[in-house]
């Protein structure tokens, strides 16, 4: 997909006062984001109650570099638990972490959480196609879900899991640590106040270079590709910079690099998504190269995050210049905004509704794909 260039019709003078504003408004949001998560700590824990509970359930890639480490620095979670594969691996994330090594549970045994009163949340962060069922067994051991994107590999198993959560009477939330980046939050504000008009024409493209034949590749579980695995995020940015779900997308898979690697999912996709009011967001990722930006315009001016989607160090201009905010720790902002949630009886701002709606336009894109690009209408639309 072309990467498209920023239209320049700024003036010097402007561009000076925006990146003036900015950054004022950078420092606001920056203290406004960490006065509002302090507030929502306080409130959270009034009354002396106990931190929820965190098992993290499949020590992998993600679990390691990120989701670990970040429970450290949580100020509403505790870090509970683990279930994991290998019993070795549980006992030196116990060492490592500080739990009891009596809570760690193997995937045979991860029913016994229920009624363990250390455990308020299961986290988990195994291949996609599992989550479904491991969000439901959570839900049924009476624990609330977090389960990492994309949501389930189907939007019928994401039904499955609202459906067992609510019977169970627990929260449902997924991975998507980019709701608390302050970056894509000032997106959110942009698209809303319109300083830039209506975010009309979108672009985005998230791809990694992956050649590994690991579950990514098997599509039982992972559901399909590199839309699955990382273009789910090109969807998420346009969703919000529409500010609604799109009501029809078109598809077209691009032709395998490597073909007896990728034979059950596609490396790489392009799709267009068209919203409600019409706008529009040309779309793409790839297992074949590395790319990272989400770009909105609207009639008078443009933002364009390139790294967009990174854990760290997103790098945002505008039409009027640079933003820089601090850097955050976005795994355990996610984290603690769910067990504030639980605590204070609130629902995810990203729960299974939005998991779910993501889904659907996946669903929608693979058909597209599937039916030589045809246009598919979303249900609803
Ligand atoms: P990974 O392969 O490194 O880890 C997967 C874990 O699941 C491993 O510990 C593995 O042992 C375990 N597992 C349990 N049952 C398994 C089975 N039947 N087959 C294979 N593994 C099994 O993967 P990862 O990169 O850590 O990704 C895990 C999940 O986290 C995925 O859903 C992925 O999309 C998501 N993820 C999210 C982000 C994010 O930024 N939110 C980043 C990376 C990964």
């Amino acid at each position: 997909m072309k990467d498209p260039t920023p239209p320049a019709h700024e003036t010097a003078q402007s561009r000076r006062t925006f990146v003036r504003n900015m950054t004022l408004g950078a420092a606001f949001l920056g203290s406004g984001a960490a006065g509002s998560l302090a507030a929502e700590v306080d409130e959270a824990t009034k009354g002396g109650e106990r931190r929820p509970g965190v098992v993290l359930m499949g020590l992998g890639l993600y679990a390691r570099g990120e989701l670990g480490p970040g429970l450290t620095k949580t100020k509403v979670c505790r870090f509970a638990g683990v279930i994991t594969g290998s019993h070795d691996k549980g006992v030196a994330w116990s060492r490592q972490y500080g739990f009891p090594e009596k809570n760690i549970w193997s995937y045979d045994t991860m029913h016994e959480i229920a009624g363990n009163p250390d455990v308020d949340i299961v986290y988990a962060a195994t291949p996609n196609g599992l989550h479904a069922e491991h969000a439901v067994m959570a839900a049924q051991a009476g624990k609330h879900v977090i389960v990492e994107k994309p949501m389930a590999n189907t939007a019928a198993e994401c039904d499955a899991m609202i459906a067992a959560c609510r019977k169970a009477n627990v929260k449902l939330s997924v991975g998507y640590r980019l709701q608390f980046d302050p970056y894509h939050i000032e997106l959110d504000r942009l698209a809303r106040d319109k300083d830039f008009g209506a975010l009309d024409k979108l672009s985005g493209e998230h791809s990694w270079a992956f050649r590994e034949r690991a579950w990514r590749i098997e599509k039982k579980l992972s559901g399909g590709g590199s839309l699955m695995d990382v273009g789910i995020y090109v969807i998420q940015a346009a969703c919000r910079a529409a500010m609604a779900q799109p009501v029809a997308v078109t598809a077209r898979e691009l032709p395998k690099t490597n073909p007896e690697l990728f034979n059950e999912v596609e490396e790489a996709i392009e799709w267009t998504m068209e919203f409600p009011d019409g706008a529009t967001c040309r779309a793409s990722s790839s297992y074949a190269r590395n790319s990272n930006f989400f770009m909105a315009e609207g009639a008078k001016g443009w933002i364009r995050l390139d790294p967009a989607y990174a854990y760290r160090g997103i790098n945002v201009t505008t039409s009027r210049g640079p933003l820089s905010y601090p850097e955050i720790p976005q795994q355990s902002l996610q984290m603690d905004n769910f067990a504030s949630c639980i605590l204070t009886g609130r629902e995810s701002p990203v729960g299974g509704r939005m998991g779910r709606d993501h889904m659907v336009v996946i669903d929608a894109v693979y058909k597209s794909a599937a039916e030589g690009g045809r246009r598919v209408e979303l249900p609803g639309a």
